[in-house]
């Protein structure tokens, strides 16, 4: 006998019919005897729906009305999941965030998880129920209903697997696990078996998101070990956990092409303290998250600052700057979103050379340029154009020979 987190996201509780599936998946582990708590998403599409209408109504919503709103989505998929159960023989109990114990900050629309009361839970396990919990919400200190951030079902589930002290936490999706690359894109990509946290996150943070960050940083503090896999098949997904056995000998485990970012030149601006700083300072302020810069120092006390930001703020980049211009004395801005971020990830790096040559050699053999370049511990990032993006990742997953994994 096993306690097991389950979550099944969005598309996997899709519909009436998806919704019977899942419940048939889940009585069939129950059968064998293990001890089940069931996390659900909002039917796919349905949080998008909510919100849209929100806005239909209100140029600006009120936070606390929008969790009120969108707590809403996950309410129909715990009911619906708990009568399939019992339409198919099982005997189960729907909660809501709050039902289920689940207490949060005060922050709405992104509420962070303070504690679980998990006793309810665990006498309903004792008493040979599946437990379907609501995912993406809780309640605050005052009572008031909170969300955890869009894709926050993952954290609600992670967070139980924490809390319950689950023998397993899996995370049921439309895809087969976390590959090498976007199957889409890349032919030969591989599911990888199994993957570490800080690979995991480097990968969302560069475009290939599979799971919410948060939830990936949390189980990485808590050491819950997940595996990520489908609800369409019995395919084995992959597993994310600390460290990887086989990790001495894979240098790179992944590549991940990013089209939402924007590249923005601010140029001719005097070299002197405090012009980066302005600079940086007024795009902090304005919410804009700020990746990959460089600064190049001309001549006669000019500089260049180059930097990307998400697509979705461009515009407002755009018009944050150049106020800030004016105040330090000169300059322009430009904004190219013609651009993509490719990135190349594997905790490997740490302990071996030549990552940045072979990357750079493979595009450059392919005739593609490079704009921007990055580094860290287990990553390199380049930015080149967005029309060579998908062929920049076909031949960096090649040069790596991820296909052999
Ligand atoms: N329904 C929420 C969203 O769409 C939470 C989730 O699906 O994880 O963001
Ligand atoms: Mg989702």
């Amino acid at each position: 006998m096993a306690r097991i987190v389950q979550k099944y996201g969005g598309t996997s509780v899709g519909d009436v019919e998806r919704i019977r599936k899942v419940a048939e998946r889940i009585k069939a582990i129950r059968d064998e005897g293990n001890e089940l708590v069931i996390v659900v998403s909002a039917r796919a599409g349905v949080t998008n729906e909510l919100i849209a209408r929100a806005k239909a109504l209100c140029a600006n919503p009120s936070e606390r009305e929008m969790d009120q709103l969108l707590s809403v989505g996950e309410q129909e998929t715990i009911a619906l999941t708990a009568m399939a159960l019992h339409g198919v023989g099982a005997d189960a109990v729907s909660y809501t965030g709050a039902q289920a114990g689940i207490f949060t900050d005060k922050v709405h629309t992104k509420a962070k998880i303070k504690t679980i009361n998990a006793k309810p839970i665990e006498a309903d396990l004792k008493a040979g129920k599946v437990v379907i919990v609501a995912g993406f919400q809780g309640i605050n200190e005052e009572g008031q209903i909170t969300t955890l951030g869009r894709g926050g079902s993952d954290l609600t589930a992670i967070a139980l697997a924490a809390a319950l002290k689950a023998d397993k936490c899996e995370i049921y999706t439309d895809v087969d696990g976390v590959y090498t690359a976007d199957p889409r894109v890349v032919k030969d990509a591989k599911k990888l078996q199994e993957i570490s946290y800080d690979e995991m996150l480097e990968l969302a943070s560069s475009g290939s998101k599979v799971m919410q960050s948060r939830s990936v940083e949390f189980a990485a503090k808590y050491g819950v070990v997940f595996e990520v896999r489908s609800s369409f098949n019995y395919n084995p997904g992959t597993i994310v956990k600390q460290e990887i056995a086989y990790m001495e000998k894979v240098v790179v485990r992944g590549v991940a092409v990013d089209k939402d970012q924007a590249k923005v030149i601010v140029s001719n601006i005097l070299d002197k303290p405090g012009s980066a700083a302005k600079v940086f300072r007024a795009l902090a302020d304005a919410s804009i998250i700020v990746d990959m810069i460089v600064q190049n120092v001309g001549r006669n006390g000019i500089a260049n600052l180059t930097f990307t930001v998400p697509l979705t703020d461009s515009a407002k980049a755009q018009k944050t700057l150049e106020p800030v211009l004016d105040a330090i004395g000169g300059g322009q801005v430009a904004i190219h979103e013609n651009i993509a971020k490719l990135s190349v990830v594997g905790v490997g790096m740490k302990t071996h050379s030549g990552v940045a040559a072979t990357l750079f050699q493979a595009l450059a053999d392919a005739s593609i340029n490079i704009e921007l370049i990055s580094t860290s511990e287990i990553k390199i990032s380049v930015v080149i154009d967005k029309s060579k993006a998908e062929e920049a990742a076909r031949v960096a997953h090649a040069a790596f020979e991820l296909e052999k994994l």
